[in-house]
């Protein structure tokens, strides 16, 4: 029997209740296609870091290193600044492994109500690529600074080449298999040297793919666009600060945080890729028994696709379409029901 090693960081507040609850589903389905899946739980998160100082060991990536992929649930802690969670675990692993590409799918499921008018079932299907290593986000060689008097800030963006190219060529990909089209996002307007970039190497690699239409789109009109004619997105591909941002309203056109999945994906097997639910650790409500972790398993469904297991990642996905679709199922009370996190499990173990 095949056999896969994940490590799973459940990490803080709600994440550690759906990775839970999501690992019941997943070992159900692992054993209906035939494999298993062997999980290593790593406690590193918030309280790692209040106890210890730091959010993972030193020799945190190095212990990560030899699994096929990695699952998080959420990391995030009311008296731990964000930007602590981010550079002390998600960063480090995502960069240490060279995790490119940010994929977000975003999709209105049949028995979910988009905020939208007028939008239904299958009306929202569009992935985002989010580059995920560089733009914005990095650090370019100590040239950001504060100035000595306060009075200004220095913040520079990085694009490489090698970098751009290949979340493109991820993207456009991604287009040809879905026999879709690209929608690539920028400010090429206001940010001639950057995005004028990016805009030269889609056109380039855009010769590569010739059955993919581009469309190239501002950053403003995108925000815009996916509030007002969200059902001609296909593949979006966008720069780090700019997927951040649109994947968020990707999420809330799509319903609820706690249905929207990722993955941060190093294509090829040199590293684990690592998926995990958009949401946070959602303080809020711990310890109620109501996450939803729909997210969760549909991330889990991504891990497998990952994996090569198409059968059972597609179980798992639409496990969860048929639950949603179905009135009478139980569902939590942030996509308007009143069950919880174990009912829901529960109900998709039954359907598996
Ligand atoms: P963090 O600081 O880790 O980001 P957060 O409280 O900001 O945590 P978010 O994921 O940003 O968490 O979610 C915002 C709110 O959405 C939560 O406070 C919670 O009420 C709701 N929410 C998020 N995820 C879920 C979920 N899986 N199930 C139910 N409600 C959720
Ligand atoms: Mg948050």
């Amino acid at each position: 029997m095949d056999s896969y090693e994940v490590a799973v960081i459940p990490g803080d507040g709600i994440g550690v209740e759906v990775v839970d609850a999501g690992l019941s589903v997943v070992e159900r389905a692992a054993a209906d296609a035939g494999f298993e899946v062997e999980t290593t739980r790593f406690d590193w998160g918030t309280e790692h870091y209040l106890d210890r100082g730091e959010m993972m060991p030193d020799d945190g990536l190095d212990r990560l290193r030899g699994f096929d992929n990695i699952f998080l649930g959420a990391v995030g802690h009311p008296e731990v600044p964000d930007h602590v969670t981010l550079h002390g675990l998600l960063l480090p692993i995502r960069k240490g492994f060279d995790q490119y590409v940010c994929k977000r799918p975003n999709v209105l499921f049949e028995g979910i109500d988009s905020p939208l008018r007028g939008y239904g079932p299958g009306d929202i299907d569009f992935v985002v690529y989010r580059e995920n290593t560089e733009g914005e986000y990095a650090s370019v060689g100590g040239r950001e600074h504060r100035g000595f008097d306060h009075e200004t800030a220095v913040q520079s963006a990085l694009f490489t080449r090698r970098g751009t190219e290949r979340i493109v060529r991820a993207a456009f990909r991604a287009a040809a298999e879905r026999e879709g089209h690209l929608t690539s996002i920028t400010k090429s307007n206001a940010q001639a040297h950057s995005m004028v970039f990016w805009d030269d190497i889609v056109a380039e690699v855009s010769t590569e793919f010739p059955s993919v239409d581009v469309e190239r789109l501002l950053v403003d009109a995108a925000a815009m666009d996916l509030i007002r004619r969200p059902h001609e997105f296909d593949v979006v591909v966008a720069s780090n600060l700019f997927g951040d941002i649109l994947t968020d309203i990707g999420a809330q056109i799509t319903g609820s945080m706690g249905l929207a999945p990722s993955g941060n994906v190093h294509p090829g097997d040199a590293n684990p890729s690592m998926f995990e639910p958009v949401h946070g650790s959602a303080p809020d409500i711990v310890g109620d028994g109501v996450a939803n972790p729909l997210a969760t398993v549909l991330s889990w469904s991504m891990l497998l696709d990952d994996l090569g297991e198409t059968a059972a990642g597609d179980a798992l996905w639409s496990a969860v379409v048929d639950q949603l679709a179905e009135e009478s199922a139980p569902r939590t009370p942030d996509i308007g029901g009143t069950a919880g996190t174990e009912d829901v499990v529960a109900d998709l173990r039954s359907r598996l």
